[in-house]
């Protein structure tokens, strides 16, 4: 037989993981509901189509990095990449253009993308989500990003980095582009092999290069801030006006860019320490012509994406601790075959009481249960041997102080049901 092993680029999201899972999932979804964003859950997997279309041909993720096969009925899925793509296509499909705008919705759980995988980046992550569909407000982006960053902040997070930058529209975008395939021209010798083919095919992404020998050339390339249309600058500078108000600090970077085509004016990231090399915790920004891209109404839309691995490797790096998963609080020790009757009996009347029980399966010594109810870690162990059961009582041990007790059987669910939910 093959011994099996997950997927390359997986995770097993051990038991001993969980806490973190569910502290970050119970804490961004009540801030996200807090401000009014209504949960919305979507098929894994969409048309190959719709993400081509949404995501942009040109683009890593719709070039290299899908997951698409052909169901048995020969159409094209992809497992999902990202979420904007869809949450638009469920806006459009169940007309919530006819609700109260803006229509907020978050989403959370998996998305995939065949990357090489390495600490923090994987095939499979999740992501936090959040949209804000029919406004274009430039208050509606800072309101993803504050939120977002009120996230980071309730989770404890220290050294956080805000990377703010506006790509333009339409109208203004092809314009800096043309300028900065100029410029490049004139580099062309000195810049990666990438970089010269994404020159042809997403020219904004030579920004993002990572090789050394890109840097300079990076360095002193046009920038896209110097060539907004009005609108387009008028929209930045009323979002960085009010993140001035509110004394949010962030950083300009001209060289974010993101990978996705759609994406109008603002984009952001969060950068945090922890991370290595992938130090993105989160990214957003606004667009506005997604939704006609389509098929739909020109409908303007902000919004941002978090990774939850990602979070969780920054939390441990910077020692952000956890509440503990809700665990039994009781063991149920017995000693020979009467005494086990009864404790059935008793796990079953403590559980209807809702009292969490851990009940000590097969025959063994006391000391061995009292050794597993230590390892448990229960709040108390009751211990019940022939001997008590004839006398109508239990010992009852607190396990922090050691102290015991005998409590009579007919008391036992209510004495422990009181003290387990003080
Ligand atoms: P990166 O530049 O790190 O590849 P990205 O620009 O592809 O990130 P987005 O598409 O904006 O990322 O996704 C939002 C967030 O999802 C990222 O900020 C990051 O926290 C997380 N993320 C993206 N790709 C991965 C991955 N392969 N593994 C784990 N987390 C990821
Ligand atoms: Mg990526």
């Amino acid at each position: 037989m093959p011994r099996f092993q997950r997927p390359t680029g997986t995770l097993d999201v051990l038991p001993e993981e969980q806490p973190y899972w569910a502290h970050v999932r119970a804490h961004t979804v009540r801030l996200a509901e807090r401000a009014g964003f209504a949960r919305i859950d979507l098929p894994i997997f969409e048309s190959t189509s719709l993400f081509a279309r949404g995501i942009g041909t040109g683009t890593d993720i719709v070039e290299k990095e899908m997951y698409t096969f052909l169901d048995k009925g020969g159409n094209s899925l992809t497992l999902r990449p990202e979420f904007t793509a869809g949450v638009v296509r469920a806006y459009i499909e169940n007309g919530m253009r006819v609700r109260p705008q803006p229509v907020k919705l978050y989403s959370i759980g998996p998305v995939f993308r065949y990357e090489r995988p390495q600490a923090g980046r994987y095939r499979q992550h999740t992501q936090f989500n959040m949209e804000i569909l029919g406004d274009q407000d430039p208050s509606a982006d800072l309101e993803v990003m504050l939120l977002i960053s009120d996230v980071y902040a309730g989770l404890g997070f220290k050294r956080l980095s805000f990377q703010l930058n506006s790509t333009g529209c339409p109208r203004c975008r092809p314009g800096y582009v043309e300028v900065l395939k100029a410029y490049y021209q004139q580099h062309v010798d000195e810049v990666c092999d990438d970089c010269r083919r994404r020159l042809k095919q997403n020219p904004l992404r030579v920004l993002d290069c990572k090789a050394d020998q890109c840097q300079p050339v990076i360095a002193a390339a046009p920038r896209i801030g110097d060539y907004l249309c009005d609108e387009c600058a008028d929209h930045f500078a009323t979002l960085r006006e009010y993140l001035d108000l509110l004394q949010r600090p962030y950083t300009l970077n001209h060289r974010l860019v993101r990978g996705l085509d759609y994406y109008t004016k603002t984009v952001f990231e969060v950068w945090a320490e922890g991370v290595g090399a992938q130090a993105a915790v989160c990214g957003g920004g606004r667009y506005d012509g997604l939704a006609e891209a389509l098929g739909g109404p020109p409908t303007p839309g902000v919004g941002v994406a978090a990774g939850l691995e990602r979070i969780i490797l920054v939390m441990k790096a910077q020692g952000i601790e956890v509440p503990p998963l809700p665990a039994p609080s009781v063991y149920l020790a017995h000693l020979g075959p009467e005494a086990r009757r009864e404790t059935v009996r008793l796990a079953d009347a403590l559980r209807r009481a809702g009292v969490g029980v851990w009940l000590s399966f097969g025959e063994r010594g006391l000391r061995s249960q009292l050794r597993e109810a230590g390892k448990r870690g229960v709040h108390y162990a009751v211990i019940l041997g022939e001997e008590e059961l004839s006398r109508g009582v239990a010992t009852v041990r607190d396990m922090e102080g050691g102290e015991q007790v005998e409590i009579g059987l007919a008391e036992l669910v209510t004495w422990l049901q009181e003290r387990t939910h003080p």
